[in-house]
């Protein structure tokens, strides 16, 4: 059990994130192992914000947007443009590249911007699977709307409603909004759990949370909400096997991170068409 503060950095352009995972306290929730907090920004008219292509192996990409839109592109030609709502579930599996970038009719104006991605490590029977990229739109995510609250359910179940998304294992990831302060219960038996506070005002088992905050815990737990508060639950069957991280690779096998290294370093690597821009490999 932890309380993780996200990590506050700019990624370029006035992009501000915070980083949640991995973090010094708990590198994993679950199947998640990355979790980014994108904005809320707003860019300024012709401001580059572009993610030029970069390539991952091992793990599953899910971008899911609060505001503004981008243009996703892959090294398998897919080519997606996502707005709020939608869910964009992009499997590295063996080698994947893509790139996400503003929409270009975009660019000359200042806009918002706010979402969330995150990357699941995906299990060892599958990490080295094809690469696959499936867009879900926002009118295929169940949403739950009640008096006190409104839930999308973006992957896996909540109240006996279960998403269409095919997760890589099992896990859930639930967005909660409240109209008027309300205690919503989570029961997952063997999952490992976080709440994460995107505005307003919350407690998760007692312990007030601020905002950009995930407090972890296992199978079961009670969020206390007021009025207006914003918050993701996410969570997952945990690995019994390590996984190793760097840069854009994740892997239960360190050689194999190596070898995507060398790969993205001598062009060898699976790449976006149409695209010759591209982010370097880091030296560390
Ligand atoms: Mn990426």
């Amino acid at each position: 059990m932890a309380v993780i503060d996200g990590r506050q950095t700019d990624l370029g352009g006035g992009m501000m994130i915070h980083r949640i995972l991995p973090s010094r306290l708990q590198r994993m929730v679950g199947p998640f192992i990355f979790l980014d907090h994108i904005g809320p920004v707003q860019i300024a008219a012709g401001q580059k914000t572009d993610v030029r292509p970069h390539p991952h192996i091992g793990l599953s990409t899910l971008t899911y947007l609060f505001e503004g839109r981008q243009v996703h592109r892959d090294s398998l030609g897919i080519e997606q443009v996502i707005v709020p709502g939608d869910v964009n579930w992009m499997t590295a599996g063996r080698g994947i590249a893509h790139s996400e970038r503003a929409v270009p009719e975009d660019r000359s104006q200042e806009r918002s911007f706010h979402g969330l991605q995150f990357w699941v490590a995906l299990p060892d029977e599958t990490e080295d699977q094809d690469p696959s990229f499936v867009h879900y739109p926002k009118s295929q995510i169940p949403e739950l709307v009640f008096s006190e609250y409104s839930a999308q359910i973006i992957v896996g179940k909540f109240n006996g409603t279960s998403s269409p998304v095919k997760p890589s294992s099992e896990m859930v990831f639930v967005n909660f909004k409240t109209n008027t302060k309300c205690k919503i219960q989570f029961e997952y038996p063997e999952f490992e759990l976080g709440v994460y506070l995107i505005s307003g005002e919350i407690k998760v088992k007692d312990l007030e949370l601020k905002t950009h905050q995930m407090k972890t815990f296992t199978e079961s737990g009670e969020v206390e909400a007021s009025a207006g508060a914003h918050f993701i639950l996410i969570g997952g069957r945990s690995f019994q096997t390590t996984r190793h991280i760097f840069w854009n690779f994740v892997s239960s096998s360190p050689e194999k991170i190596e070898a995507a290294k060398a790969a993205w370093k001598n062009r060898t690597f699976p790449q976006v068409p149409g695209e010759s821009e591209f982010v370097p490999l880091p030296e560390k």
